[in-house]
């Protein structure tokens, strides 16, 4: 195979390949020495190194896919901090510092989360702001030499709807949406799993599933009710390590390596097609998924 087609998203999904994502970011961050208050991206310009040894600890774990740190780089969830204005630059820099960790032969994410505001009436965030916001953040992540692009951690079907519309006006890569059903099998905004799926799927995405969340069991449920909804579209499950618990100064999360495995192995026999995990999960997560799944 060449690079290019071992690169492929697409064509490995249809050559019928599980593959393996990455875990969290910024909790992992945290536990690397990252001041609290401060933002994932601001460690893209004062901690590259830290950034890329993250990203190569999840590919010697057995990921195949690793997030690029952009989480909340789009210019609208920027505006709020230090990084404002600066939308080009810090997409381009984590693409490519995700490259640097990756290596040519594994996929790189880009990474669209909220824009962080609520949408209208409840908020400011209009259709058009929104696909504007998306469309800038992806042309970037393109630009810096992704190889798909996932909108994740999404609440609302409004702004999900309007993140397609944005990142397909500014790329034609691969695209995963993925939401968060915090509230256990609804999101935040009440959005049931099968309405969030069948809003995105005749938009022509990749992929489709959820990450973050709250609890495994609640992921079980919300990974079965996507499957059933998602028909042939690939399915694409990130779930947090458990619960977390404050123990004294501590956040634990509490389903170690092993839990999370166990349970992304049985997501995977029931036919999810993209596995990692999201808050709590650590490149040793990563390999015990790796090897649940014979890798
Ligand atoms: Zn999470």
């Amino acid at each position: 195979m060449t690079t290019t087609e071992a690169r492929s998203f697409n064509s490995l999904l249809a050559a019928g390949r599980v593959l393996i994502a990455d875990g969290a970011t910024g909790t992992n961050y945290q536990t690397m020495g990252m001041e609290p208050g401060l933002a994932p991206e601001e460690w893209l310009f004062e901690a590259p190194e830290r950034v890329v040894e993250l990203h190569r600890a999840f590919i010697a774990a057995g990921a195949d896919i690793v997030l690029t740190c952009t989480f909340g780089a789009t210019p609208l969830r920027l505006t709020e901090g230090p990084l404002a204005g600066r939308t080009r630059e810090v997409n381009l820099r984590a693409a490519e510092l995700a490259r640097q960790g990756a290596g040519s032969d594994r996929l790189v994410a880009g990474s669209l989360g909220p824009t962080g505001q609520l949408i209208e009436p409840y908020g400011l965030l209009s259709r058009e702001t929104a696909v504007a916001a998306y469309a800038e953040q992806a042309q970037a992540l393109h630009e810096g030499g992704v190889d798909l692009l996932v909108v994740e951690t999404i609440f609302a079907v409004e702004e999900a709807v309007w993140a397609v519309e944005g990142v397909q006006s500014a790329s034609d890569l691969p695209l995963v949406v993925s939401f968060s059903f915090d509230m256990g099998t609804r999101t935040m905004m009440g959005l049931r799993a099968t309405d969030a799926v069948e809003a995105v799927i005749p938009l022509g995405v990749a992929a489709v599933g959820t990450n973050c969340g709250r609890s495994l069991a609640d992921a079980d449920l919300v990974v079965t009710e996507i499957l059933a909804a998602a028909g042939d579209v690939p399915v694409w499950v990130k779930p947090n390590a458990g619960v977390p618990k404050i123990v004294g100064a501590e956040v634990v999360y509490e389903a170690g390596p092993e839990m999370l495995a166990e349970h992304a192995a049985r997501y995977v026999d029931q036919g999810v097609r993209i596995v990692g995990g999201c808050c709590g999960s650590t490149p040793a997560h990563v390999a015990a998924i790796a090897a649940a799944l014979g890798r």
